[in-house]
């Protein structure tokens, strides 16, 4: 088989087996079920699924990007149909545990396997792992009922879920945020408030969409202090299946740059719209204690930050590696010294610049993937390490480390992508590439 142009696998083996000995963590209990041959399989899967039902309407969400008919959002068919297979797959389950349904596998292996479906189609990809990390922070901060709740039908990939943190007018400043929590008699909360950014937050790909919302209960500590969270479904769940509409309304799409295909949306909670029980405001459930929302909510983040970078590097790799593909097949010129014009043109790939260009963009990815890898591989000593030191000091690591794995690469992996345009010439500035 020829060499992928999504991702390098001997890069991704290098990392994982060489470096980081991934399969040192199987002597764990949690990964025991695992060895060698299934973190492979998990990655063959993921090339495959990539590959196959990815990447092929890259371009087409790119170029059509999400928008609103008659209050429902519309995304291109392909989107739900690859979505479908990675769900049935089982791959939204990847780290959960085994009683929910899940594989439970080592996140520095799981994101090994997220890192296909980024570079392959960013956009699309969103969706699952921003469920997947939801599904982490209830795992870690819900009561069990939530867990049985959100966390099961996420693992079948039938719910997605999101993060609703920003606000229009308190982005970086969380402590400005003003949506509201009004407890109720029966022990739920209504919410009123408004959320920008909102990746995710509509869209008809899933049966119910999870949102994990920060508000201030009204005469709480002021700033950060007195911001909580809480889970609020688009469809409040009853049974095993889905209630009443929740009072919780998309209010409009952002049209982004990138990520084009990821619906990013200004969510109006409480408008009336809807009046679940009879009432206006969006019900909401405490998850983990009041005030103490923002440190649970950084569970998600964090994640989700280490999530953004490995996208960066993804698209950045991608970039490299068609670039790579071009200067190895695209002649032109000859070598500074056989300057015959009667001897055949060159691939690009031998002059020495090109070579500068291509080696800076393969250092930029190759370093942003090591660096995601090991983050993510600090998330599983952290929570599975041997000894309470090793695990505290995989924590202080991933707290200085989390915010660098975020923006480095998104800094770097750009200017790969600008390099691999370059490697192209004219014609990279066309839109006939994938660069
Ligand atoms: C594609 C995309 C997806 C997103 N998805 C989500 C999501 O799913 N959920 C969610 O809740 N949010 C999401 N966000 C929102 C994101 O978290 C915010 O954009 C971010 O927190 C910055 O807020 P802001 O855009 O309001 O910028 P601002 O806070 O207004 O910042 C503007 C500029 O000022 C700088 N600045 C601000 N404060 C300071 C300071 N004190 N000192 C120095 N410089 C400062 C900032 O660094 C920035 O350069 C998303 C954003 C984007 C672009």
């Amino acid at each position: 088989m020829a060499d992928s142009l999504i991702l390098s696998r001997r890069d991704l083996d290098f990392l994982l087996h060489e470096w980081l000995q991934v399969e040192t963590l199987t002597e764990r209990e949690r990964f025991a079920g695992h060895d060698r041959e299934t973190f492979d399989a998990v990655l063959d899967l993921a090339a495959e699924i990539a590959t196959e039902h990815f990447a092929p309407h890259n371009r087409k969400a790119d170029e059509n990007e999400p928008h609103v008919v008659d209050g429902k959002v519309v995304l291109i068919p392909e989107v739900a149909a690859a979505l479908k297979v990675f769900g049935e797959a089982g791959l939204a389950a990847g780290t959960l545990p085994e009683e929910l349904g899940g594989m439970q596998l080592p996140q520095v292996v799981s994101k090994a396997a997220t890192a296909w479906f980024q570079a392959a189609n960013v956009g699309s990809s969103a969706y699952p792992f921003l469920t997947m990390a939801n599904a982490h922070l209830l795992l870690a901060h819900g009561s069990q009922e939530q867990i049985d709740t959100y966390v099961r039908p996420m693992a079948e990939g039938r719910w997605f879920g999101t993060m609703a943190l920003s606000e229009p007018q308190a982005g970086s400043s969380l402590a400005d945020i003003t949506t509201k929590a009004v407890p109720q008699d029966d022990g739920t909360y209504r919410l009123t408030g408004t959320k920008m950014w909102i990746s995710g937050g509509d869209h008809e790909l899933s049966e119910n969409i999870v949102h994990l919302v920060l508000a201030k209960i009204p005469g709480g500590p002021a700033g950060v202090k007195g911001i909580s969270l809480f889970v609020v479904p688009k469809f409040l769940p009853e049974g095993d299946g889905l209630g009443e509409r929740n009072d919780v309304v998309l209010a409009g799409l952002n049209h982004k740059m990138g990520y084009r295909g990821t619906t990013n949306t200004l969510l109006n909670f409480g408008e009336g719209v809807h009046t679940p029980g009879g009432a206006p405001g969006a019900v909401g459930w405490l998850v983990g204690s009041e005030n103490r929302g923002l440190a649970a909510m950084f569970h998600m983040m964090n994640e989700a930050r280490v999530g953004v970078g490995l996208g960066a590097t993804a698209l950045g790799y991608t970039g490299y590696l068609h670039a790579l593909e071009y200067a190895r097949t695209r002649t032109q010129g000859r070598p500074p010294a056989g300057k015959d014009p009667a001897a055949p043109p060159v691939p690009i790939i031998e002059h020495s610049d090109v070579r500068r260009m291509l080696l800076a963009a393969k250092s930029y990815v190759e370093g942003g993937l090591a660096l995601g890898l090991y983050c993510a591989k600090l998330v599983d000593e952290e929570t599975t390490a041997d000894t309470e030191d090793a695990r505290a000091r995989a924590h202080t690591l991933l707290e200085v480390l989390t915010p660098i794995a975020k923006s480095w690469p998104s800094q770097w992996g750009l200017v790969a992508n600008d390099l691999a345009i370059q490697v192209h010439g004219g014609y990279g500035y066309t839109r006939d590439f994938p660069v």
